[in-house]
């Protein structure tokens, strides 16, 4: 049993094709939110994951793209490709985002776009990390949402360590010990390495696994000048940042 799990896709179809090539036919396929918004594919990537029967939580920009929630907390250069995206997503692609959740329980995991405390909160430190632990009972918690891949571990005693997870790595998951683990962002990643970052979960050998793969990001820059999304959007992909 592995379940490969992606979030922060941000319709960015060549980082995501990258990352399912890494995956095998019996992956059970879950993604934590913002399929779409910034890049210029996104209803190929919501297609493409519905064809991999994806279960998949609501992120941010999902909400804004179908119902233009929480957009004036957007930057304008995300504002501005969030008006573009609503201009081209598809009946299908909107029926299918319409339909998923905040939040989901797999097995022993939870899976949430932010944080368990609020949906579209960024834990990026680890006072953040310990209301999030707060905040719900599970082992171990999936997020994205900031496109930082990294891990917060809660120790039996109380105390939360962090690991970082920007070249990939592995967890081993201790028993005594609960883990909110950031997968980072297959199709925008902010953490310095510009390759698509997605992780594995095998429950049976109790290992969390984070890769990054490398992809074509010129072909994708190519799309975002021709559907005139902005500049800056390009130029962050060969930047990781
Ligand atoms: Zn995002």
């Amino acid at each position: 049993m592995r379940y490969a799990i992606l979030s922060d896709i941000h319709g960015n179809l060549e980082a995501l094709e990258a990352c399912c090539a890494e995956l095998r036919a019996d992956d059970d396929v879950l993604c934590l939110g913002d399929v779409v918004g910034y890049g210029p594919n996104p209803n190929e990537c919501a297609r493409l994951l519905r064809e991999r029967d994806t279960r998949c939580v609501l992120g941010n920009h999902d909400v804004a793209a179908i119902d233009n929630f929480g957009v004036e907390y957007f930057n304008p250069i995300a504002r501005r490709a969030i008006v573009w995206t609503q201009g081209v997503i598809d009946d299908e692609t909107r029926r299918w985002l319409g339909s998923l959740d905040y939040e989901m329980r797999v097995g022993d995991f939870l899976m949430v776009h932010g944080s368990p405390e609020r949906y579209f909160e960024y834990i990026l430190d680890d006072a953040a990390a310990a209301r999030a632990f707060g905040a719900s009972d599970a082992p171990l918690i999936f997020i994205g949402h900031s496109h930082i891949a990294e891990c917060y571990v809660l120790n039996a005693q109380g105390r939360i360590t962090h690991q970082s997870l920007t070249q990939g790595g592995e967890i081993v998951l201790d028993p005594e010990c609960r883990y909110i683990v950031n997968v980072g962002s297959v199709g925008q990643p902010r953490d310095f390495n510009p390759a698509a970052s997605f992780g594995f979960y095998e429950p049976e050998l109790r290992l969390v696994r984070v890769l990054r793969v490398p992809y074509e990001i010129e072909r994708v820059q190519r799309k975002i000048h021709a559907c005139s999304l902005p500049e800056q959007l390009a130029q962050r992909l060969t930047l990781g940042r």
